[in-house]
């Protein structure tokens, strides 16, 4: 089995959380491996074979992807670009970054074009963090950085949220006097919730010498209080913000994303990967959505709509959430988590998982109204079972 000696002290901490009933449960559902998708973040390529096998019919709240996919624009730029695909296109990235450099009044040498944000931010964990220079987290938190990290034997430090699920800014900085990188995602997944800019200006204010903040902002175009940390960007700071065109603008199987930061940082990232070549077809659908002016307020209130309708309903239902300004929210099953996961798919949706620090909670990806009104039924059908 993969890592199985990681995988067992997990368990032993996840076991402090559980009553006895339920960890024998627990204990059941993880004997049945690798068949139950994504029980543990630890067996990443089970985890991404299981999400490949989810049936057709099957509705998809598990991953955080937009079903509204690209825009029209994005669609029709890329059917332009298909037919010059025999060519390479480094123009288009240059394109990608201009757009890029327009919106959030940067200069155009502190935006590194990527196929979605995991790649630089990962390039971002290798690039700043090391066994001496730790790397600094927030639970529950999303996982990508760490993985990265414990890859290279960086060491780990997990600080948990406060109980408004923000990011205790100052925990984090003085986690480890040592800190290579400090990672702050706003909004946070899995959770949805908001840190303040004060907190973030605060990390990047006290962290120690040489740390460089990677501030994750996959989300923030759904977010109505959150505030971008791309001025801190401009002002010179160690500061890495990373964005994706995953989740509002639709674009996770095209691959687009960026990391916006000072050109020494941005250097620094560079020399993990090869050539700069990214595809074509990602970067004019990017570049296109960019240049819709009223996308991404527009998308943030459909969302905001169905999340609302969700959290009513749950709320009348009587089951506990954490409010979230994400497409994603976590509900409190008042069960095991991951149990409840793998009932759900019994009934053709498929939800997120558990994290190990709320081990009752499920992670429910906003979906459309007819897949949120499925996902409703199955999951008073799960919670009556
Ligand atoms: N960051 C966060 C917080 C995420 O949740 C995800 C994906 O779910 C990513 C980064 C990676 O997104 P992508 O590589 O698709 O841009």
């Amino acid at each position: 089995m993969v890592n199985s000696f990681a995988r067992e002290q997990e368990w032993a901490r996840l076991g402090r959380k559980l009553t006895r009933r339920e960890f024998a449960r627990m204990a059941a559902l993880a004997a049945a491996g690798a068949s139950l998708p994504f029980y543990n973040e630890l067996t990443l390529a089970q985890d991404m074979k299981a999400i490949a096998n989810i049936p057709p019919d099957t509705i998809r709240l598990n991953t955080n992807e937009n079903p509204m996919g690209p825009c029209p624009a994005a669609i029709e730029a890329i059917h332009k670009v298909v037919p010059q695909g025999g060519r390479y296109q480094f123009n288009q990235a240059f394109a990608f970054v201009d757009a890029m450099a327009a919106v959030e009044g940067l200069p155009t040498a502190c935006i590194l074009a990527s196929a979605g944000s995991s790649d630089p931010l990962h390039r971002a964990v290798l690039a700043f963090t090391s066994s001496s220079r730790p790397l600094v987290i927030a639970d529950p938190g999303y996982e990508a950085p760490a993985r990265a990290a414990r890859f290279i034997g960086a060491k780990v430090i997990q600080v948990p949220l406060r109980k408004d699920h923000s990011h205790d800014s100052k925990a984090m900085t003085s986690a480890s006097a040592n800190a290579g990188a400090i990672y702050v995602c706003n909004p946070n997944n899995p959770t949805g919730t908001v840190t303040r800019k004060e907190d973030i200006d605060y990390i990047v204010a006290n962290k120690p010498k040489g740390c460089v903040v990677l501030v994750d902002e996959a989300y923030i175009h759904f977010a109505t209080t959150a505030t971008s940390a791309t001025p801190l960007v401009a002002d010179g700071k160690d500061v890495v913000v990373l964005r994706s065109f995953s989740k509002l603008y639709g674009m996770a199987g095209l691959r687009a994303g960026a990391a916006l930061g000072r050109p020494d940082l941005l250097e620094k990232l560079r020399g993990y990967g090869g050539l700069p070549l990214l595809p074509a077809t990602a970067m004019v659908g990017a570049t296109a959505s960019l240049k819709e002016k009223t996308l991404v307020a527009e998308r943030r209130k459909i969302l905001a709509d169905i999340r609302e309708d969700l959290c009513d309903w749950l709320t009348k239902k009587g089951y506990g959430f954490i409010p979230s300004e994400a497409n994603m929210v976590m509900i409190d099953s008042g069960r095991v988590g991951q149990q409840i996961t793998a009932e759900m798919l019994k009934h053709k949706v498929a939800i997120g998982r558990a994290w190990q620090s709320l081990p009752r909670h499920v992670r429910v990806t906003i979906g459309t109204r007819e897949e949120m009104t499925k996902f409703k039924a199955a999951f008073e059908r799960v919670m009556a079972s």
